[in-house]
């Protein structure tokens, strides 16, 4: 890269570490013109998709958000932290692999939804009550008619 002072194109790399656990490399070169040094950190773009509210308004993917709301939902239920840590890792992933760099919070929230429901279905429906707009009490009943009768399909 150019140098940032000076603007020179030829810079030298004079040191290189991995840093975070191995997830970033930093560089520290010096420009060959001014000899001025500075450092750049590089990692691969795993980016997540920012998410669009139901008023359009944007906000950054909150994975302390995330992970809260599955806590809440799973309070006192037989499910370890690391399951839902694999929880929030697999939604993480899917939401990644669509390659958008925008997702409707309806998007994640069915997303959170598919994973409650494999992880304990009373937190499933905690969490559906909260999140998931029912339009009305009837729709909300039925959820909760047809997960207590697991062979009847939906
Ligand atoms: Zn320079």
């Amino acid at each position: 890269m150019h140098c940032p002072f000076c603007s020179a194109e030829d810079t030298k790399v004079i040191d290189s570490r991995l840093v975070a656990g191995g997830g970033q490399v930093r560089r520290r070169r010096e420009c060959l013109s001014c000899r001025e040094r500075f450092t750049t950190y590089e990692s691969a773009e795993l980016v997540m998709p920012r998410v669009v509210k139901h008023d359009g308004t944007r906000q950054p993917f909150d994975e302390e958000k995330l992970r809260a709301g599955f806590i809440k939902a799973l309070e006192k239920r037989p499910v370890s932290t690391e399951e839902i840590e694999q929880s929030i890792n697999r939604i993480k992933h899917r939401l990644r692999a669509t390659g958008e760099r925008e997702l409707k919070s309806m998007v994640v929230g069915e997303e959170v939804m598919t994973e409650l429901r494999k992880l304990d279905e009373v937190a499933y429906v905690r969490f559906a009550s909260v999140y998931r707009s029912f339009q009305d009490l009837n729709e909300f009943k039925e959820e909760i008619d047809r997960l207590s009768n697991p062979n009847q399909e939906a």
